[in-house]
């Protein structure tokens, strides 16, 4: 089978204030054309690391100490900056695990993605805003015009998880490496970029490398999932395969362990007899006024209006609302 890349005994190590330490221990994995992987790992295992590996964004003290990788035929494991900058983005897209570190704070959203189009392709300025907005339409942003230029800050997180994916969707590349896109993120937020980002990738049929620590995500998601621990890869196969007979010792626990695979460990707590009022908010309103455009009138969104709740001493409170709802304005306002 045609492989668009192969990764052969990946060894790293990081150079730290106690000396080497190794991260990759002979890590193995290919990605077909248009194959949808899942990496899936406790935290530490190395995922990250061997994602940043594939496309020459290991951090400074970081070293790769043997391997090989392939990428459509190619051996790029040695390759320069200069020529690991030509491939990502153009020919593998990455969108990163924190959206809020990953969009520079005082650009636009409209200046950054046409940037991203504007790296790979020789088109006018105006062309590219054109394009910069059908992405993040694509990407299921709503108004995208207005979204173009407004800041980070001014979108919720999201929308930002979105905007990152328009990104590195802007190149076209043949291999996405999606780094926990949405471990930030609530449930049901989560599940729509997730089903947008299948919907990208089939219709464009690039593979996809989806990293992340929920089996259950991997299982629902990916075509194959690979178990990463302690820098190896110890399991590949289908998810019916991976669930229902894993052969590596350290499957059979994440498995048996997995939320949702398995029955929920807790049960609703008690309420508390005569709760002690400790906040109450009554008709919060709050909205953001966006840049004056020439000849235009100054938009302005209603973020939250006549928001009241109250919060007892030592209650939970769910804020619970699909992206963009108001619900970190509610937050900071409270
Ligand atoms: P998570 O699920 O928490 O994102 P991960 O599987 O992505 O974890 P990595 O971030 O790849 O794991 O980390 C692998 C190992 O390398 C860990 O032991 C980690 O402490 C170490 N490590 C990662 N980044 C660095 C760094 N910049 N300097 C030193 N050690 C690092
Ligand atoms: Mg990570």
């Amino acid at each position: 089978s045609r492989r668009l890349l192969e990764v052969r005994g990946l060894c790293s190590e990081y150079l730290t204030a106690v000396g080497a330490v190794p991260a990759l221990r002979s890590a193995d994995l290919h990605i077909g054309p248009g194959e949808k992987v899942a990496l899936v790992g406790e935290s530490g295992s190395g995922k990250s690391t061997l994602s940043h590996a594939l496309i020459g964004l290991l951090p400074e003290n970081a070293r790769l100490t043997g391997g090989t990788i392939r990428y459509g035929g190619e051996d790029i494991t040695r390759w320069s900056d200069h020529q690991f900058r030509s491939l990502r983005g153009a020919r593998i897209g990455l969108i990163p695990q924190d959206p809020t570190v990953s969009l520079n704070p005082v650009r636009t959203i409209g200046h950054q993605v046409m940037e991203a189009i504007r790296a790979h392709r020789r088109i006018s300025k105006a062309a590219a805003r054109q394009q910069a907005q059908q992405l993040l339409d694509q990407a299921g942003i709503d108004r995208p015009a207005v979204r173009l230029r407004q800041y980070p800050h001014q979108l919720s997180g999201g929308m930002r998880q979105r905007v990152l994916i328009a990104i590195a969707i802007a190149g076209d590349p043949d291999l996405l490496i999606a780094d926990e896109p949405t471990s930030a993120l609530d449930a049901t937020v989560q599940r729509r970029i997730l089903d947008h980002l299948d919907d990208l990738a089939a219709a464009r049929g690039t593979a996809v490398l989806l990293v992340t620590h929920d089996l259950g995500v991997a299982a629902d998601r990916a075509d194959r999932i690979l178990v990463m621990s302690r820098g190896q890869i110890v399991e590949s196969g289908t998810a019916a395969e991976v669930l229902t007979s894993p052969q590596d010792a350290y499957t059979r626990r994440l498995v048996a362990n997995a939320p949702g695979l398995t029955e929920p460990a807790w049960a609703p707590a008690p309420l508390p007899e005569e709760p002690e009022v400790l906040l109450r908010a009554e008709g919060l309103c709050r909205s953001f006024t966006l840049p004056a455009r020439r000849g235009e009138p100054r938009q302005s969104i209603r973020a939250v209006d006549g928001v009241s709740f109250s919060l007892a001493r030592g209650e939970t409170l769910a804020l619970v609302g699909e992206s963009g709802s108001g619900k970190s304005t509610t937050a900071k306002l409270a």
